[in-house]
């Protein structure tokens, strides 16, 4: 386990289970990732030659490309965008974009969508804090007990850390595992579901005058749970 990991993620899980921040706390996590590196590459990296070298080669994805625009340094956007077309440039034929239709050079344009300098840092890091905390998990009744009072984990989060759960515990170990958070998962989805539920009955006259419930953000909370809030996949 890295050190480095472990105050992060246990302060995800504090955060998350507590106060008005409640929800997924890989979400918090993989949030704060992405800020961070938003910042670093419009700011302290961005003139650093090993760091140009791999933004030229992976580029960004839309997402990110959009959280840079956003940001305040649009010079900075554009040395870098300089530098990737260049780069990218050099992919192509000399004649313009594609001079023969075929499958190595669809190939090569695909590879330029597909990549991205931030999910790839993100993904770094963030497959180091699911090992961490499952390792915690394993070591630290303490954490344990931080994990029960999750309120959930946005499925994608849950699907990843159910997979690390499996690669790093012994079968009886994950089976404990499985046991604990599936019983904060499987409660916040009913829950959910009937606030969703709710919301939609009170489009109803007939429910006028029945108060919201906890349903008045349901459909943003359900959308967070199903997709999570920032895109962490492999
Ligand atoms: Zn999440
Ligand atoms: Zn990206």
């Amino acid at each position: 386990m890295e050190q480095i990991y472990t105050i992060p993620v246990n302060e995800a899980f504090d955060a998350a289970s507590e106060g008005n921040s409640r929800g997924c706390p890989f979400c918090m996590l993989a949030e704060k990732l992405e800020n961070n590196e938003i910042d670093l590459i419009l700011g302290a990296s961005m003139m650093e030659p090993d760091i140009r070298i791999k933004t030229n080669e992976q580029g960004f994805c839309r997402h990110h490309f959009d959280m840079m625009f956003s940001g305040k340094n649009r010079l900075g956007l554009g040395l870098i965008l300089e530098s990737h077309l260049d780069e990218q440039k050099k992919h192509f034929s000399k004649n313009g974009l594609i001079s023969k239709p075929g499958e190595s050079e669809i190939r090569t344009v695909s590879r330029l969508n597909e990549n991205c300098y931030v999910c790839s840092k993100i993904e770094y890091h963030f497959s180091k804090m699911l090992e961490t905390a499952v390792l915690l998990w394993e070591k630290d009744p303490e954490f344990r007990k931080k994990t029960s009072r999750q309120p959930y984990f946005c499925l994608p989060h849950y699907k990843r850390f159910l997979e690390t759960a499996s690669s790093y515990l012994s079968k009886k170990m994950f089976k404990e595992f499985y046991n604990a958070v599936e019983e904060t998962e499987n409660g916040y989805f009913d829950a959910l579901r009937e606030d969703v539920s709710w919301f939609c009955k009170k489009f109803d006259y007939r429910y006028n005058d029945e108060p919201w419930k906890n349903s008045k953000d349901a459909v943003e909370r359900a959308i967070a749970f199903l997709c999570g809030r920032v895109q962490t996949k492999k």
